[in-house]
């Protein structure tokens, strides 16, 4: 094994094909037993399913090396479970979970060169997606589907320290009640990216979505949970039935109770309440954890005590032990870590 000339540590989020990528087809009402292939391209018709009536759903998780050197992912069956339900909601035939966990441990194994050093920031991003190929004009799900993982290398989320960021509330709805919120579906995201440009345009890292029904209840941003501390120290995160159920978040709660002896309390959040909490911040795969250090509604400033300089003691407590757990420097609960072999 060699790793590959990269200088990992300034790599950006931007795609990069590497060696191999992992396909199995869906046809004749089964999916065939996969292979790994060289070729970055899809030769698809041109009435595909996905192409027409956008049928895809999607899963993202990191390999990446402990300080140990073991080449590793986090709870891939947690995204194999996911995706999973995912795939029913769009009736995709569902890849099953133990084949989606082989699949990334042989994709990660043909890479491994790929795999960023430990102490570089830069990981291994695995990016597993299935989507209807043959040809669909009527609405109606395709026959015949491909699942397929492809890898690109990426850079550390934060470059010279972990930054609070200010997002804006949102006058766009993310998901509908009873909608496709709960699911990582190509789909939310199509219509996520006129919010967020329009964020950007207005200097703001990202919107926060209330809920469509009453806009009254915190629900999450385009592409993570929130989570925030109270003045008595408990860490709060909004339950609805319309948020994504991220990973990084279900890890983050069980690290708080466990690991931090801190009492968590997944509820309805009102955004009344917001003011009165002492910490904001957004998690996902991609950076963990992002603080937040300042929440614009429509002109009006939320601003959290941690502020704008750095991220508050909690979320910095919540990021440091769930980042050491993930790169092998604290002891992980039974089963959150899949080495790679
Ligand atoms: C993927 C995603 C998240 C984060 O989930 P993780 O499993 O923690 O990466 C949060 N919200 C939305 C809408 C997402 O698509």
């Amino acid at each position: 094994m060699s790793k590959k000339d990269i200088d990992w540590s300034n790599l950006t989020f931007a795609y990069q094909p590497t060696d191999y990528r992992y396909i199995s087809n869906y046809k004749n009402g089964e999916w065939d037993e996969g292979t790994l292939s060289q070729d970055p391209n899809i030769v698809l018709n041109e009435c595909a399913g996905v192409l027409q009536y956008s049928q895809s759903v999607f899963e993202g998780l990191k390999a990446y090396t402990t300080v140990d050197g073991r080449t590793v992912t986090f709870r891939p069956d947690l995204n194999a479970q996911r995706m999973f339900d995912s795939a029913k909601r769009l009736e995709i035939p569902p890849f099953p979970v133990d084949r989606f966990v082989e699949a990334v441990r042989e994709v990660v194994k043909a890479n491994e060169d790929w795999v960023p050093p430990y102490g570089t920031g830069a990981t291994l991003y695995l990016r597993p997606y299935v989507f209807g190929s043959s040809p669909v004009i009527g609405v109606a799900p395709a026959e015949e589907y491909q699942f397929r993982i492809i890898c690109t290398p990426v850079g550390p989320y934060f470059k010279g320290g972990v930054k609070p960021i200010t997002i804006r509330v949102s006058d766009y709805d993310r998901a509908a009640p009873h909608g496709t919120g709960n699911i990582k579906a190509g789909l939310n995201y199509a219509m996520s990216l006129h919010p967020i440009m329009e964020a950007h345009r207005q200097g703001f890292s990202e919107n926060i979505y209330l809920d469509p029904a009453t806009r009254t209840k915190v629900e999450e941003t385009g592409g993570a949970n929130v989570l925030f501390v109270t003045k008595d120290g408990k860490l709060v995160t909004p339950k609805s039935d319309s948020i994504l159920p991220s990973v990084t978040r279900r890890s983050l709660l069980y690290v708080a109770e466990h690991y931090l002896g801190m009492e968590t309390e997944e509820r309805e959040v009102l955004f009344e309440e917001v003011p009165d909490f002492v910490e904001c911040g957004l998690c996902g795969t991609a950076a963990v954890i992002s603080p937040i250090g300042c929440i614009n509604d429509h002109g009006k400033e939320i601003k959290f005590p941690s502020g704008m300089e750095e991220i508050g003691p909690v979320m910095k407590k919540l990021r440091e032990t769930l980042t050491g757990i993930q790169m092998g420097t604290i002891e992980p609960p039974e089963g959150w870590i899949y080495e790679i072999k």
